[in-house]
């Protein structure tokens, strides 16, 4: 085997079987060689740490404006922050205004990553009211597949985003017959705003009513509704933010029947509680869905173990504590969290009291979300795959803190002072080196947008 230009010694590979004592080597942009006793212009020593392949985080919201507010992570911050936490790949959101094409509302949105982006990118195309409404957007939805963007995001809750009924039944129509994947908001819209009202009319404004207003039966019943629609179009759905058990239960009988539907859960539902919103600053601890109960969380660790909840994601979406605060009622709050960085060290962080392995987290967090999403050349180390590589020291212990040791540009984390055992030290992208020994030596403009393929549209094997 001729001379790599990147090597990696001497490191214990996770691949879908177990780990296998190989090294990796890097020719250019790709996996040229996977091989004992490699030789290479640039050699990493993973001597005592894991290699696996970069993570996948499919659902984040970088610079993504909501209201009076945009998220504080931009392009370049969000990436970084990624990239130092071992992820290599992201998906984000095009959200066309009324009456954009979206064509031209892809266009912007990659302006505004392309150049800033120190990791690859993708994008789901966001299909709001207006456009679900009009037939000229869904005829486009092949042009977003040919553009790489085959998967579309659509909303049961929030007004304008929200599509009824019938609308969801056309627009998951139009997504079957262009070859796409839906991946949609499942909470009941009208539900959860009478609820809102109905609180706010009582003088329930704490952050702990934002649970209270978005009840577990109510994401249960959407996904259950989303579900049945879905059938009737034979269109193939992605779960998000999957909080629940009742939510996931409805997802458990599903796939039984033979449905295709996959799903996702993120770090604030399985590391968190509702008990965060009681706490002090439980307005930053926002998010919809809500946090739930601890039992919730059992039950989504149980999912993930088994595979009827493929993926972890972090729906990574901050504001800054000054923008979550000082709010008349929690309705006014910003919502979303962060954890875009710390998603990888904190899913392995628990693979042993979750009884979960090594495989199952690069599952999770990597192979599993490209399968689906159709990120071909990523997702896993093989021969002639994106040079898209981690070393994780597993002994590398680290306590988490906003500003200090992440480098998400919010100024507080949900997961502050937990200690966790085990970071990314070296993080490849596409065959060029952007971590190094835990500090970004990558640069903005770095990663590109990356087309991707048809999404996976069947059940498989997981
Ligand atoms: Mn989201």
């Amino acid at each position: 085997m001729g001379s790599m230009n990147l090597v990696i010694r001497n490191g214990s590979l996770i691949t879908p079987t177990g780990p296998l004592r190989t090294d990796v080597g890097v020719v250019g942009t790709h996996i040229a060689g996977l091989a004992d006793e490699l030789r290479g212009t640039l050699e990493i020593d993973a001597g005592g740490c894991y290699v696996l392949p970069g993570g996948v985080d499919p659902h984040v919201h970088l610079q993504m404006p909501a209201g009076d507010y945009v998220s504080s992570d931009d392009f370049a911050s969000g990436t970084i922050a990624a990239a130092l936490g071992g992820t290599t790949t992201v998906i984000d959101f095009v959200e066309p205004e009324p009456g954009e094409p979206l064509m031209e509302a892809l266009e912007k949105r990659q302006a505004e990553a392309d150049g800033k982006v120190a990791i690859d990118y993708g994008l789901h195309m966001t299909i709001p009211a207006w456009h679900a409404a009009h037939p000229a957007s869904l005829t486009s939805l092949s042009d977003m597949i040919d553009a790489g963007v085959s998967s579309f995001k659509l909303y049961m809750a929030y007004d304008g985003f929200r599509l009824t009924d019938p609308q969801l039944l056309d627009v998951l129509a139009a997504v079957q017959d262009a070859g796409g994947l839906a991946i949609v908001h499942c909470e009941n819209g009208p539900i959860c705003e009478y609820l809102r009202s109905r609180a706010l009319d009582r003088g329930h404004t704490e952050p702990r009513y934002h649970a209270v207003t978005r009840p577990p039966r109510q994401e249960a019943e959407a996904v259950s509704r989303l579900i049945d629609i879905a059938s009737l179009a034979d269109c193939p759905v992605y779960v998000a933010h999957v909080s629940c058990q009742s939510a996931l239960s409805r997802i458990v009988a599903a796939r039984a029947r033979g449905d295709v539907v996959y799903s996702e859960t993120c770090p604030q539902y399985l590391f968190l509680d509702q008990s965060a919103l009681s706490a002090v600053h439980g307005e930053r601890m926002i998010c919809a869905p809500p946090l739930r109960t601890a039992a919730d969380r059992d039950a989504l660790w149980n999912g993930l173990r088994r595979g009827a909840i493929g993926v972890v994601s972090t729906d990574h979406c901050p504001f800054r504590a000054a923008e979550k605060a000082g709010h008349p009622d929690f309705t006014a709050v910003p919502g979303g969290v962060p954890s875009i960085e710390a998603r990888l060290a904190l899913v392995h962080d628990a693979l042993d009291d979750q009884d979960m392995t090594l495989e199952d987290w690069t599952r999770v967090c990597a192979s599993r979300p490209a399968d689906i999403f159709g990120l071909s050349s990523k997702g896993r180390v093989a021969v002639g795959l994106d040079a898209d590589l981690v070393v994780f020291d597993p002994a590398r212990e680290m306590t988490i803190e906003a500003g200090k040791t992440l480098h998400e540009r919010v100024d507080w984390t949900p997961y502050a002072g937990i200690c966790v055992r085990g970071w990314a030290r070296d993080v490849i992208c596409r065959g060029e080196l952007v971590v190094d020994d835990g500090r970004f030596v990558g640069r903005k403009g770095g990663g590109k947008f990356v087309p991707r393929m048809e999404p996976l549209r069947r059940e498989a094997p997981c």
